[in-house]
Parts: C-alpha cells; sequence; structure tokens
C-alpha cells in the first residue's frame, strides 16, 4: 500500500517546487522579523483548502514583538477518522540575513539543475515545502488515517525561538497529552537523523581599571592587562580542559563533539572612532576592558559545573593578582537536549530511511541549538528529532540551495513515517 504513498508523492514534484519558490519568495528575514503574518497567510490558505483546522497565533509580548513587527505563527491540524496519535511537523519560517557574495536573487528563488536557490531554500523552507507535500499526498493516499497531524511555522528560530516555538510551547500546544512525535525538518541531510543539540551559555566579563595619562601607567591600572589574564588563564587551564572531556553526542562536525568556546568580542578603553575619523588617539590608561563569551556545552556538562569554571578561574586571579576586579553578567543560557535512540520517532524515522534510500541513517547531534530545546524544556515532549532536506554547511551562506531531489526523497521519508503511526498497516 505505501506504493500508493510513493506515487502520490512522485506526482507532486512540480508541486513542490512551485510550493518552495512561493515560500522563498516571501522574505522572511530576522532581524527584524519581516512578513512573518503573509507566510502564515500563505500556509493558512493551502493548508485550509486541505482539510486542516488553522490557527494564525501572534507571540505578544515575546522579543522583537511589536505592531511594525508582530511574531505570527500558524498551526494547522487535522484530525483522522478515529482517534490516535498526533504528528506534527515544525519548521521555523524565519531566514537570516542575506549577506555578501550571492550570484542569484537571493528571494528570487532561481531553478538551475534540479536545485532552488534563495536564502532560506535550505533553512528551512525547502524543509516546510517537503513536509507539506508528504502530509498531502498521505492524506491522499491514506484518508481513513486514524490520530491527527499538526504542521506549524514558527517565528524567531534563528533569533533563540522565543517569538515561536517556545511561546507555542507555553501556550501547550507541545503537550505531549495533545502531540506524541515532533519532526523539525532543519537541514541535516536527508538520510541523517538529528537526536539533539548540545547547550549554550553566554556570558560578558569585564575587567576594571583606573584612568590615568598613558605616559605614567603606574598611576592608573590597565584593565586591558586585566584582561589579558583571564584569557591566558582561559588558555592554560579552561581549553584544555575542555578538549579532554569526551561525550556520548554524536555531534557533527567531528569538532564540536566536546566542550568549545568562542571569544565572541573584546573591548576596551576608548570606544573606537568612525572610519573616516583622521585624528590621533589620546593616551589613557583603560579603565574597562569586556569580552563576550560564547561557550557550548555537552549533556555530560551540568550549567552549573560550566558556570563554575569560569567563575572559580576569574576568583583565582582575583586571590593571586593585585588589584584584580571583575563582573559577569550572564547573557542567556539553553540546556542540551538528546532525544532516546529508541524513542519511537527516531525507530520509526529510521526504518523509513532505510526503505526509501536502502541505507542505515547515521544519528547526529548538532553543534549549535534549534527549537527542540523549547519542544523538551517547556513542553517536556521528549519524542522529538530533527530530519530533512537540505545540506546543513550550506545554512546562512550565500547562494544557499536546496535539491529538488533531495526534497522528494525526504517527503517520501516522512510519508512512510505517517504510514507507520498513522495507520494499521504500520
Ligand atoms: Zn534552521
Amino acid at each position: 500500500m505505501t506504493t500508493l504513498l510513493r506515487t502520490a508523492i512522485d506526482a507532486k514534484r512540480d508541486d513542490l517546487v512551485a510550493l518552495t519558490c512561493d515560500l522563498i519568495r516571501i522574505p522572511t528575514l530576522n532581524p527584524p522579523g519581516e512578513n512573518y503574518r503573509d507566510i502564515c497567510e500563505y500556509l493558512d490558505k493551502r493548508l485550509s483548502a486541505h482539510g486542516f483546522e488553522t490557527r494564525l497565533i501572534r507571540a505578544f509580548g515575546t522579543p522583537g514583538d511589536s505592531d511594525k513587527y508582530p511574531r505570527w505563527n500558524i498551526v494547522a491540524r487535522r484530525e483522522g477518522r478515529a482517534p490516535g496519535d498526533c504528528v506534527h511537523f515544525n519548521s521555523h519560517t524565519d531566514v537570516v540575513e542575506v549577506g555578501r557574495g550571492w550570484t542569484v536573487d537571493p528571494f528570487g528563488a532561481v531553478e538551475q539543475d534540479g536545485k532552488i536557490y534563495g536564502r532560506g531554500a535550505c533553512d528551512m523552507k525547502g524543509g516546510l515545502a517537503a513536509s507539506i507535500i508528504a502530509v498531502e499526498a498521505f492524506i491522499e493516499s491514506h484518508g481513513d488515517f486514524t490520530g491527527a497531524i499538526e504542521i506549524s511555522g514558527t517565528a524567531d528560530e534563528e533569533s533563540g525561538g522565543y517569538g515561536g516555538v517556545a511561546y507555542l510551547a507555553e501556550q501547550g500546544y507541545f503537550n505531549p497529552e495533545r502531540v506524541q512525535h515532533v519532526i523539525i525538518p532543519e537541514p541535516l541531510n536527508k538520510d541523517r537523523i538529528c537526536l539533539g543539540h548540545r547547550g549554550g551559555w553566554w556570558a560578558e566579563i569585564e575587567t576594571k581599571g583606573e584612568i590615568a595619562h598613558g605616559s605614567m601607567p603606574f598611576l592608573g591600572d590597565c584593565a586591558v592587562r586585566h584582561m589579558g589574564a583571564v584569557i591566558g588563564a582561559f588558555e592554560d587551564k579552561l581549553f584544555p580542559a575542555m578538549a579532554a572531556r569526551h561525550t556520548d553526542m554524536p555531534v557533527v562536525p567531528e569538532g564540536a563533539r566536546q566542550s568549545t568556546m568562542n571569544i565572541n568580542s573584546i573591548h576596551g578603553g576608548q570606544p573606537e572612532q568612525a572610519e573616516d575619523f583622521t585624528g590621533l588617539p589620546a593616551h589613557c590608561v583603560p579603565d574597562s576592558c569586556r569580552i563576550v563569551i560564547d561557550r557550548r556545552f555537552l549533556v555530560e556538562e551540568p550549567l552549573e559545573q560550566v558556570r563554575d569554571e569560569v567563575t572559580a578561574l576569574l576568583e583565582e586571579l582575583k586571590a593571586s593578582r593585585a588589584d584584580f576586579d571583575y563582573e559577569l553578567t550572564e547573557l542567556n543560557s539553553v540546556l542540551p537536549s538528546m532525544t532516546d535512540r529508541d524513542a519511537p520517532i527516531v525507530q520509526t524515522v529510521a526504518r523509513a530511511i532505510e526503505d526509501v534510500m536502502g541505507k542505515t541513517p547515521e544519528y547526529v547531534a548538532s553543534p549549535g541549538t534549534y527549537d527542540q530545546k523549547h519542544i523538551d524544556r517547556i513542553g517536556r515532549l521528549k519524542n522529538c528529532i530533527a530530519y530533512g532536506p537540505g545540506i546543513l554547511e550550506l545554512a546562512h551562506k550565500p547562494d544557499e540551495y536546496v535539491g529538488i531531489d533531495d526534497m522528494m526523497d525526504s517527503a517520501q521519508v516522512m510519508g512512510r513515517t505517517l504510514v507507520t503511526l498513522l495507520t494499521e498497516q504500520g
């Protein structure tokens, strides 16, 4: 009976291309969060016509939400003939800035050599389109299914997901009583299943000094030299300690299969002048130096430990270094999330990949976070993966594209997953 599904998806190739192009042509840039209402209305029209009950939900009061840039989301649900499990496909509708280096119109949705180009093509309008085609073909070929299917299009994933999935989770949309299986069609390659992601901890560290004339630095206290000591301590102690830790998380690429830390920015002393300023700097000992750190951590590391490790190094300096003083301001934190390999959604999608592509899937975890964190922590729904077409490395790059064959294959995988979970053939 899955031949019916296969044929139904094969017949929708042109539809899939047209849908992907339409989605790319709505420039949902974030920041600031443009055209969210437009893309929700587009999806509303499409899904309502296929028997879905839809709700447009604005995440009032979340970061960035304003009358000029409202955070709109859509949740569409279609019930089967009898109660049963609900399978939910969640895609973010926002895309990141265009950046330089494009050779095609980033919102033109140019189709060439079996690929569709555009900002968001792979991350993740191609995945959204593939899931819609999979669901529509499934409904056509298995109209007597049980349970329910949901499709959501959500805002702000690229800026933390607070006006999107986090908001919906707070409203109960990811309550495990209501939804049992979640697939997020992020571009993780069509033969890989992404089980989760590392955590993140972001903080600003300021070292303090005392301003004085630059010709007599001994009369002041140089905050930049104090920051040098902080970075020195990171180099000597923190980086080697992080590199020595091992994880069971199958993070890709390999280099991210450990704790990492990026020093995001550094600034000390006088503010930098505009590029066209031709004057010379005044001679001052800097009384402040600031860095922002971006620490990514593993399921094996509790957030407390991540935080304490940095604070302990700063306290050590305070005890050993003359006049050392600092302030640490936490900016944000996200806990890691990992779905069990034995979880039903993992097993089902794995079998579907084997059936469609004749190969065993690779299990991976993402170096950066995505909306799974909110479904896990706020929704308390653990049966969630990322699976979708597109090459991860193309995300956020110029000339981003998604392969049409890849979308077709992953639509077959998503469709088969529905057959297994929502019909007796499964
Ligand atoms: Zn994405």
